[in-house]
């Protein structure tokens, strides 16, 4: 019946490698090593699911038509070929159809809560944050924090003189790191006369799973269907029968889980009796999920075989993904990657440990790398990995060695579970890279992740800093550059292009940075969430213009919007209060790079309506209060510059004044047409103020110096309108630190189409301290409320 049961490990890789290009067409040019998060759809199941639908009338179950009955048949149906997939037999065991695992999990809780002493709660150290939260439901709670913790207290806890109903909860897999926990654990604690939850959902991505030994079984098995078929999006509670009077105390009922119900006069209902999963499954069930189960069920087999031929492969697979991360060292021997992994599983031993392996990364001097540099890596590479948390808050803290304290510690410096916030905290790191693997992967995703890990972060030459520029040390920094303004650019919107400062004009430098630099920004409608062009690349196609003349930003788009019948719409430059909101005369709270700041959002639908076209996302366009201490780049630098260290502005690319130098760009675009790439222009860089060295002669030499600067002065000539006259000034700067960098340099700023370069030529060149480098902030000097700037201006760095 499957083509694939009589192939050997390779000949299975290579039907797998080939049947992905037509039944998985969406991992074309992608790596993903995320299946513990959701695996993949394939095309034979959603044909044959819209098949299914378009052949037949289903209808609400609850009736006695056709197409109701018709659906009522599929569910019951499908119950039985669930339960069936799990060798469990219908006689012991039913089946409870629920959102996702989570829902299972809360459904067992609600009705536990109900018994009258309420219940005991044991649960194991991997348990996934989901597990974890029914604690605060139970009376008393207690967390093993290892196995032989559990085993001891098999052995040795308290005997069945309990007078409280107690459950015993846990992963069949941790999600975190695969590790696989022992199933022998459900009879014991049955034994002792405790309930047990097993929640099977990281397990049953890559693995079968067997309740035929009705001994051994878990009372509640919790799971998630998408997990192992990559759709539906529904989950099931399997509970057995013997255990189904714990689940029957709940007192909510809804429609489908009565028979019977009097509301009037008199109050009273007799709940579904015949079965557990009528009186559990309140109100309409999600039939066409259900019905796509079915195709799951059958395609899964044709494609793949069974489960159990899945967890081979992909065992194989995450034993030779730990095997080479593991043997990745750099020049001086030290290891590349710290493994998270248990030392009581064993890659290749599939009753120990799933295919997942869970990781960070050391450079060669030891220091850990920073997770989301990772990501902005693999996001241009287009892998697919998780970081962070995972979702599992004991694994985490027990691999990591993180104490109580110190989680609430990283938590107060700004660390959030699914926040883009740094996560090496006083150099520990706060989560973990995971990849993981699923049936459709193949050696290739594997040899893929491991190439992208010794390239990127495999330190050949153990010379950590400007492998291929010759570094400086500060001592050989002449104490003045011969260098002047090239060009000067403010962003008056936010993310958006550029706006060139004419040559001949002088520019007012304020202590929030350039005059009507980002001045505006555009949010999203339903969030107020300021839009990133990391996000939304095509924000560089927006390309705002200050016309004084008119006293207007005048906002033009690159290219033609179909949506869209303007080509430019314009808002005053005065902040008149008609434009704004009514709701938003005062102002606004919007939420930029995680900072909520006020922003006054104007109502015109024209303006929305254009924004909306050229982004492809409901958006409009918000204001900046004038003078306001909040406004968001001094939200940032308040922050970030107020510690000890001065130097870095770790969590944006926001400050009042951002500098690239000329040099440093041709050495970096030398190293990328080394390397076969095309350079890149000084907008990719989006910086305000290009300097570059005022005697053609300078060499490169002095490429990357400005990473030493400390303070920056510009001498300019005012001239003033009516004469010919002028003043000089001087602008004293305080170079605040080096700009950390992201893939947004990707973003090609005229095209807004993403490319490879210059991000992966950095990362190979100018990273430090795990961190990649280019260009430096700058603010006018303590004291300083005003400055002036204008392109040509001597420049004179220390
Ligand atoms: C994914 C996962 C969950 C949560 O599943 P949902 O479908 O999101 O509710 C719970 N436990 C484990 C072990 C998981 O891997």
């Amino acid at each position: 019946m499957t083509r694939s049961c009589s192939m050997d490990a390779a000949q299975y890789n290579a039907y797998i490698e080939h049947m992905r290009q037509t039944e998985y067409p969406m991992l074309k040019g992608a790596t993903y090593l995320d299946h513990a998060g959701t695996t993949l759809y394939s095309k034979s199941l959603l044909d044959a699911f819209t098949k299914d639908m378009m052949g037949n009338l289903f209808g609400n179950p609850h009736s006695a038509s056709q197409a109701s009955q018709r659906s009522t048949h599929q569910v019951q149906d499908v119950r039985l070929q669930l339960l069936r997939f799990f060798d469990a037999n219908p006689d012991d065991f039913d089946l409870v159809f629920v959102a996702n695992a989570t829902a299972g999990i809360k459904l067992v809780a609600d009705a536990l809560r109900e018994h009258e002493s309420g219940f005991w709660y044991g649960y194991h150290r991997d348990a996934h944050t989901s597990l974890v939260g029914m604690r605060e439901l139970a009376e008393e709670h207690l967390c093993f924090r290892e196995d032989k913790e559990v085993e001891d207290w098999i052995e040795y806890g308290p005997q069945d003189t309990q007078t409280r109903l107690g459950l015993f909860a846990y992963p069949a897999q941790s999600n975190m790191n695969g590790r696989r926990l022992p199933l022998n654990w459900c009879r014991r604690m049955r034994n002792k006369g405790v309930l047990t939850l097993l929640d099977a959902a990281a397990l049953l991505s890559t693995s079968p799973l067997s309740l035929a030994d009705l001994d051994t079984a878990p009372d509640f098995t919790v799971l998630s269907l998408y997990k192992t078929f990559g759709f539906p999006d529904l989950g099931a509670l399997i509970v057995r029968k013997d255990a189904a009077w714990a689940l029957q105390k709940r007192r909510y009922f809804g429609g489908g889980t009565v028979d019977v119900v009097v509301s009037l006069k008199e109050q009273w209902h007799i709940a579904k009796s015949a079965h557990l999963h009528k009186q559990l499954e309140d109100g309409t069930l999600p039939i066409h999920s259900i019905i796509a189960l079915k195709s799951a069920l059958s395609v899964h087999r044709d494609l793949f075989g069974t489960l159990e031929r899945v967890s081979e492969h992909t065992s194989l697979l995450a034993e030779r993904l730990y095997s080479s991360l593991k043997s990745l060292r750099h020049a001086n021997d030290e290891p590349v990657c710290e493994i998270y992994k248990d030392p009581t599983s064993s890659y290749g031993n599939k009753n120990t440990q799933g295919p997942v392996v869970a990781f960070n990364l050391r450079d060669s001097r030891g220091q850990m790398v920073s997770n989301l540099e990772v990501e902005k890596l693999a996001h241009v590479r287009n892998i697919n990995i998780r970081t962070g948390g995972l979702c599992n808050p004991g694994g985490i803290q027990s691999a990591l060695n993180l104490s109580p304290w110190q989680m609430k510690d990283n938590f107060s410096s700004g660390q959030r579970c699914g926040s883009e916030t740094d996560d090496v905290i006083n150099g520990q790191p706060t989560g973990m890279i995971r990849a993981s693997i699923g049936a459709m992967s193949t050696l290739t995703d594997v040899e893929v992740f491991v190439a992208f890990i010794a390239e990127f972060f495999l330190d050949t030459s153990c010379v950590p800093f400007n492998r291929t520029d010759s570094p400086i040390s500060s001592l050989d920094v002449p104490v003045s550059e011969q260098l002047h303004i090239e060009s000067l650019t403010v962003y008056p919107i936010k993310s958006c292009a550029g706006w060139q400062i004419p040559a001949n004009t002088s520019w007012e430098v304020q202590p929030q940075g350039l005059a009507w630099d980002r001045e505006w920004c555009i949010i999203h409608s339903g969030t107020s969430i300021a839009l990133s062009q990391k996000k939304y690349p095509r924000m560089a196609l927006l390309r705002p213009t200050l016309d004084f003349a008119a006293g207007l930003l005048r906002i033009s788009c690159a290219v033609p919007t179909k949506d869209s019948t303007a080509t430019e719409i314009n808002v005053p430059l005065s902040a008149d209060p008609r434009c704004f909101t009514a709701n938003s005369k005062t102002s606004t709270p919007t939420n930029v790079c995680g900072d909520i700041v006020s922003s006054r959002v104007y109502a015109s639908p024209y303006i929305s309506t254009f924004l909306s076209a050229v982004l492809g996302v409901s958006c409009t366009l918000a204001r900046f209060p004038a003078n306001s201490a909040s406004r968001h780049a001094k939200a940032h630098l308040s922050k970030t510059t107020d510690s000890k260290d001065a130097t870095p502005l770790a969590f944006s690319n926001e400050s009042p004044v951002l500098c690239i130098s000329r040099t440093s760009l041709s050495a970096l675009n030398a190293a990328i047409k080394a390397r076969g790439g095309t350079a890149v222009p000084p907008s990719t860089f989006r910086a305000n103020i290009v300097v570059s060295p005022s005697l053609p002669s300078s060499s490169t030499s002095t490429a990357y110096i400005e990473d030493t600067w400390t303070s920056l002065c510009i001498f300019s000539h005012k001239r003033h309108s009516h004469s010919s006259e002028g003043t000089s000034s001087t602008a004293n700067f305080k170079v605040l630190g080096k700009c950390r960098r992201c893939h947004m340099l990707c973003v090609d700023q005229q095209t807004a189409e993403t490319r490879q370069e210059p991000f992966v030529t950095l990362a190979k060149t100018r990273r430090q301290d795990g961190k990649v480098w280019f260009g430096v902030h700058l603010s006018l000097s303590k004291g300083e409320t005003k400055g002036w700037v204008r392109v040509g201006d001597q420049v004179k760095a220390t």
